[in-house]
């Protein structure tokens, strides 16, 4: 697939210190990217650069096949991490403003103002003063004003940050239904358990260095361990133990169930199909519970990160 954005072996350095070493991301069109890492990882300095707001000690940031160009800056929509409203502006006005700044007609500008307010149910928001908002709020005018100009790429440092549960996952929502208009995204978190689902695409980010990128489907696929999660009923659970012992590696459960049986990790070969187990279990227990282990991001972060050490 093509990519809509490309930043190419990226240094930058403050004084001594380097907080992207030789950083590349490839971001494919109509995706959304997740740039996960703890804090001090360098997301956000690699995400001001794609924005022209730094410049990189070296490397290169391509937009659409093309060197980054100041004007791209109208195909980009940036949530920065800082977010900076004027306090003491009404929210509509304010709104107003700076979709007028991004281009937008009076008219247009509006229009989808008006959309947005009522997408998002914040109507009654509109001559309220921004400084009355609290700060999930102000986070949500900003999202709109972010995306109102419906620019190709959309880039969202820590979107969800200031969100309750609640409207973490309508902005997630959001994002998705962003994606299938045709954006493409690029958003950064610290948070990677809450949010893999929503990526089709990663990079782990961590002190400064890229550990490891690419779809996330094909990661999980290269991290799982064929382990599978069994909940056996059996009229004999010692027995039915002993002889899955002699045949796999059993681990202790890490889930629950309603079902008061054998609860068990159970890892197979390295290709050994999945149906070798359920063949041998059938004859002695009733399956209650068959499900593989996928990987989660973080605990594939935390994988490479020992690795790496
Ligand atoms: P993240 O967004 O992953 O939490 P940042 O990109 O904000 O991380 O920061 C990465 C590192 O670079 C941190 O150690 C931070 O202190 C440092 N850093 C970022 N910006 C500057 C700056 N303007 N001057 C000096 N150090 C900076
Ligand atoms: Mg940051």
């Amino acid at each position: 697939m093509e990519n809509l954005l490309v930043a190419e072996n990226i240094y930058k350095r403050f004084g001594n210190f380097t907080a992207l070493n030789n950083v590349s991301i490839d971001i494919p069109r109509e995706s959304i990217f997740g740039l996960l890492g703890p804090n001090g990882a360098g997301k956000t300095t690699l995400l001001r650069i794609i924005n022209q707001i730094t410049m990189p000690d070296e490397g290169r940031v391509y937009l659409e096949g093309k060197p980054l160009h100041p004007d791209d800056i109208a195909h980009i929509g940036y949530l920065p991490e800082e977010r900076g409203l004027y306090k003491s502006m009404k929210v509509g006005e304010q709104a107003l403003y700076l979709a007028r700044l991004k281009g937008l007609s009076k008219a247009e500008a509006k229009e989808r103002l008006n959309y947005w307010f009522k997408r998002l149910e914040i109507e009654g928001w509109w001559d309220k003063k921004i400084q009355e908002l609290s700060k999930g709020m102000a986070q949500k005018v900003q999202f709109v004003i972010t995306v109102l100009h419906r620019p190709k790429l959309l880039i969202f440092d820590e979107p969800f940050s200031g969100f309750d549960p609640v409207n973490a996952n309508l902005i997630k929502d959001e994002i998705l239904q962003l994606k299938e208009e045709g954006a493409t995204i690029l958003f950064s978190t610290h948070r990677m358990e809450s949010v893999e689902e929503l990526c089709d695409y990663i990079a782990l980010i961590h002190k400064s260095n890229k550990l490891l990128d690419g779809k996330v489907s094909e990661i999980k696929k290269e991290y799982k361990s064929n382990t599978f999660e069994v909940g056996l009923d059996a009229r004999d659970e010692a027995v039915l133990r002993r002889e899955l012992e002699e045949r796999f590696v059993l681990g202790p459960a890490k889930f629950k169930s309603i079902n008061e049986d054998l609860k068990l990790t159970i890892k197979l070969k390295d290709n050994e199909p999945s149906n070798d187990l359920i063949q041998f279990l059938l004859s002695r227990a009733r399956i209650n519970h068959f499900v593989e282990v996928i990987p989660s991001v973080n605990d594939i972060f935390i994988k490479t990160v020992t690795q790496d050490a």
